[in-house]
């Protein structure tokens, strides 16, 4: 199940965050199985990547290697092996061990692997696990095609792994299978993954592992300070699922931007949050538009994400405003609301005559301008504010589980939350906004 929506936000910083909780929008099966079993698909995904001519038309779904000598059932369980010693080779920092199943002739594959060890490896794979799924097909010319399923956490080895499934080929006419193509995760499994194309170096912290290509090399460990400090406001609101054992915060140029996750955003777009599953959720940061000393405010709204949506598995369409202004609360918690960075666009946006006293706002439509998208957040952001400061926070807190969390409606949340109507509750909310923002 995956994600649902895409909460954008402008801003001063551009935040503008197309997020994708892993209960909206539906991206596709995050974590489920790809359907391996698709000849249709997996033909077409072979034209297009080019793969080897005589491999690209499936003989039978799901058979053996034929050679007299091996049969299904061997070749699964030697690919099986082959898989465990590839993974357990990664954990162990052993590059030969996880290149030993390529032809040392395989150039191109070799450095491909070799990049995703490297990745893997500096931001600290603590879990990996490959396994077979779906059935082997054998096509023309004796390849093997077979879809894998990989495991993986990164720092600690206690987690809820993120999954997503990828396409290999294996060359199995020698008696013994050998790998030659290793493809990548595709968009229906928010792929690529970062580490899947991209050679990434990192730095860890307590809280935070921070990631980019070399270009982003010097500036890493600026950000990880930043994402740090980020990180203990965040943690502090994570009430209803306990922290992540790492946030992941990509760092991103723009060639990266438009390629990882098979996302394209706005060049403007600040940062996006990516729920890989019901419980982890990874940002990207655009470090065209992010200076770093921007990325503690960016991050923090994202961090806020990871921890108050943490669990969610259903879409919130109609909480895009609590769902943003608990970001934009948890981001700004204990400045003053006039400091607050898209306090100009909100007053713009409010006396453009543009906002219709509405608290419960949808996001911003795609031909939104940053400022407008901006003032939609500033209202966001001055209601939960003042739901704060009316009714205390924990009682915001059980407000958003009720509503953005678990989907009751707003009446009988409030009612029960703060006794009184939300009629009551959103005529406040609105007077409010209104004397802090004009309009
Ligand atoms: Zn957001």
């Amino acid at each position: 199940m995956s994600l649902v929506a895409r909460i954008r936000a402008g801003a001063v910083l551009g935040v503008l965050v197309v997020f994708a909780p892993p209960a909206a929008v539906s991206l596709g099966p995050v974590g489920g199985q790809i359907a391996s079993v698709s000849r249709g698909a997996d033909t077409a995904e072979l034209l297009k990547d080019g793969l080897p001519p005589e491999g690209s038309q499936s003989e039978e779904p799901d058979l053996d290697v034929s050679d007299g000598v091996e049969t299904s059932g061997v070749l699964r369980s030697k690919i099986t092996d082959v898989l465990d010693q590839q993974a357990s080779a990664l954990l162990q920092g052993n590059l030969a061990g996880f290149l030993a199943s390529t032809d040392p002739a395989d150039t191109a594959l070799r450095s491909q692997l070799t990049r995703r060890f490297a990745s893997l490896r500096a931001m600290r794979v603590a879990v990996f696990e490959e396994a077979l799924t779906g059935t082997l097909r054998v096509e023309q010319g004796g390849h093997v095609a077979a879809s894998v399923r990989l495991r993986y956490c990164f720092v600690a080895t206690r987690c809820a792994p993120v999954e997503t499934t990828v396409q290999t080929y294996w060359s199995a006419t020698a008696g013994q299978p050998r790998l030659t193509t290793f493809k990548t995760s595709t968009p229906e499994q928010t792929g690529p993954r970062p580490w899947e194309v991209s050679e990434l170096q990192a730095v860890v912290g307590k809280r935070v592992v921070v990631a980019g290509t070399k270009r982003w090399a010097s500036r890493l460990k600026s950000i990880l300070a930043a994402a740090e400090r980020a990180a203990a406001v965040a943690d502090r609101y994570a009430k209803w699922d306990s922290p992540p054992s790492r946030y992941i915060v990509y760092v991103a140029g723009s060639d990266e931007w438009s390629q990882w996750h098979g996302v394209r955003q706005a060049s403007w777009v600040a940062a996006y949050a990516m729920p890989l599953n019901a419980t982890h959720t990874e940002i990207v940061l655009n470090a065209q538009k992010v200076a770093v000393s921007d990325a503690r405010d960016v991050l923090q709204h994202e961090f806020a994400h990871v921890v108050t949506l943490s669990g969610v598995q259903r879409t919130y369409p109609n909480s895009w405003w609590l769902v943003e202004g608990i970001a934009e609360y948890i981001q700004n918690v204990g400045a003053s609301t006039y400091r607050y960075r898209a306090f100009g666009d909100g007053r713009r946006y409010a006396r453009s005559g543009r906002w219709n006293g509405t608290i419960p706002l949808s996001e911003p439509d795609s031909t939104a301008t940053t400022s407008e998208a901006n003032g939609r957040y500033a209202v966001a952001f001055l209601a939960v504010r003042r739901l704060v400061e009316r009714y205390g926070e924990w009682r915001m807190l059980a407000f958003f589980n009720a509503v953005a969390r678990e989907g009751q409606g707003l009446e009988a949340a409030s009612s029960a939350i703060f006794k009184v109507s939300w009629s009551k509750v959103s005529e406040d909310c609105t007077r409010y906004v209104r004397h802090a923002l004009g309009g």
